[in-house]
């Protein structure tokens, strides 16, 4: 009877120990996936140039096609005012207010807004 006890008890602390690797492997990935965006210190997205491209992240319609095999690293996106689809991942962007600023745009905020890398700008915020 004992013995049963102690084969479960290992049973179920190697069950266990298996769902904390995995949830590991699954937190430093997501790490790398996200560590472009991070390439920017807190300072940049305070700029009220940033905070505007932020409201309009979040104020936009956007058109989202995900790109190659997981489709999480890059993807194609189109705000309601932009003319054509843009290439877009969490550090770097096709768009030309990327191009001429190398700076978060609106589809880079819109990303990390999904994914919860930054905080939403407060309404009515001037
Ligand atoms: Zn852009």
């Amino acid at each position: 009877m004992f013995k049963i006890l102690i084969a479960a008890l290992i049973i179920f602390l190697l069950i266990w120990a298996n769902k904390i690797r995995i949830y590991l492997k699954w937190q430093k990935k997501a790490e790398a996936e996200n560590k472009p965006f991070y390439r920017w210190p807190e300072s940049v997205h305070q700029e009220p140039e940033q905070r505007k491209r932020l409201r309009q992240a979040q104020a936009e319609n956007f058109q989202v096609e995900a790109v190659g095999k997981n489709g999480r690293k890059i993807c194609r996106m189109k705000a309601a005012s932009d003319p054509d689809f843009y290439f877009v991942a969490l550090g770097i962007c096709q768009c030309p207010e990327f191009k001429a600023t190398h700076k978060p745009c609106k589809h880079i905020y819109k990303i990390a807004l999904n994914k919860g890398l930054i905080q939403a700008a407060p309404e009515g915020e001037a």
